[in-house]
């Protein structure tokens, strides 16, 4: 195991249990409560570091599981690492791999070692263990690392969750010997379903590595909203205050709120990218539908309240004839205003905390709970 780190996560202020903090990584500083845009396969699909630049991105998600399979790592590497390959020279974090795998279900085998799988590209065996997810990620050069874990999909049976939490608790501590780069903050993954025994053991071992942040899995995955908040501040509260905590899988504004509220920092979802694809505008007055025909001549922005490029610039009805014309435009335009209003919203929320007003804050913003429907598909 390497001692000491390069990274460090300062608490700025508290407002109840809700958090403003910064967390230091090897390619500067990132302000949180903060929503990590993904880019799955080292690109957030449709957006170019500069415009991620433009609504001050800090820190973004790729997949180990995408990465690994295509480009590769030894591409990745002769190319000088990720940050240089996709020309961001910003935060990266990427996660295991193991959610990817653990959704691929009948083309994937557990054991005490690891996770055998077979690629959904081109039939192909793998197998992801503790020790060379670690290896990968360092090699990409990332700035935060996952441990490698196990998610179980809800409902889950007790026994299911137990193995859960002693596969990932035993692999999360092989991950933290495995490391050899102190510029990679390795997080750990809290997991145990919608069972407080079962987050409470999977806390307690992780904690006990010491690890320079933890995340908070096996959640977004089912369960509902209250469900969502619920354990997610349950889970929240088993970690140690000095140290980021990430809720995964999560990107609804009413989601985000409720997470913030129960002091979880960081969080990542594929939703403002995916709705921005699917004509779905995120908007103070809840999601917009592009495909609506009300929006035809509707010259007003997406959001009236949004500082953002597109809304500086472009009408509903404009957005609208795009999705129509199934101009590129369109899906580009749009998940760039999805991202820059959520990144507003962190925003929002970092300053309600340092100021002592979350709570205000967030009651008057429960109008966004109207927001974040069934996700579109693809
Ligand atoms: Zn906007």
């Amino acid at each position: 195991m390497i001692a000491g780190s390069a990274g460090s996560f300062v608490l700025r202020a508290t407002d109840g249990a809700a958090r403003r903090g910064t967390l230091s990584l090897a390619h500067g500083e990132v302000e949180t409560p903060a929503f990590m845009p993904v880019g799955t396969a080292a690109t957030v699909k449709g957006l170019t570091p500069d415009d991620l630049r433009a609504f001050d991105t800090r820190i973004i998600l790729a997949n180990t599981y995408h990465l690994w399979m295509r480009p590769g790592r030894e591409t990745i590497e002769a190319l000088g690492g990720l940050h240089a390959f996709m020309s961001w020279d910003r935060n990266i974090l990427t996660d295991s791999g193991g959610f990817q795998v653990f959704s691929l279900e009948s083309r994937r085998e557990l054991s005490e070692n690891g996770v055998r799988f077979r690629s959904h590209l081109d039939g192909s065996q793998h197998e992801f263990t503790p020790e060379n997810v670690v290896a990968f990620q360092e090699a990409l050069g990332v700035d935060v690392a996952m441990a490698l874990d196990v998610c179980v999909k809800l409902p889950a049976a007790q026994a299911e969750l137990d193995e859960a939490v002693r596969l990932t608790s035993g692999w999360a501590a092989r991950c933290a010997a495995a490391r050899t780069r102190p510029q990679t903050q390795l997080f750990g993954i809290v997991q145990g379903g919608l069972d407080e025994r079962a987050r409470e053991r999977s806390a307690r071992d992780l904690v006990a590595l010491d690890l320079p942040g933890y995340a908070i899995g096996g959640l977004s995955v089912g369960e509902s909203r209250e469900e969502l908040a619920r354990m997610s501040r349950f889970s929240a509260a088993l970690l140690p205050p000095g140290k980021p905590r990430y809720l995964m899988g999560v990107g609804t504004l009413p989601d985000l709120f409720n997470a913030i509220d129960g002091g979880v920092d960081l969080f990542d979802c594929v939703y403002p990218t995916r709705c921005g694809r699917n004509g779905r505008a995120l908007t103070r007055a809840g999601d917009l539908n592009l495909d609506n025909a009300q929006f035809v001549r509707d010259a007003r922005p997406l959001d009236e309240t949004c500082g953002c490029a597109v809304c500086a610039n472009y009408t509903r009805a404009y957005l609208s004839h795009l999705f129509r014309a199934r101009e590129m435009l369109g899906p580009r335009l749009l998940s760039y205003h999805n991202l820059a209003f959520l990144a507003q919203a962190m925003a929002e929320a970092r300053a309600a905390i340092s100021e002592g007003r979350w709570s205000g804050f967030r009651d008057r913003t429960e109008g966004f709970a109207s927001t974040g429907g069934p996700e579109p598909a693809g």
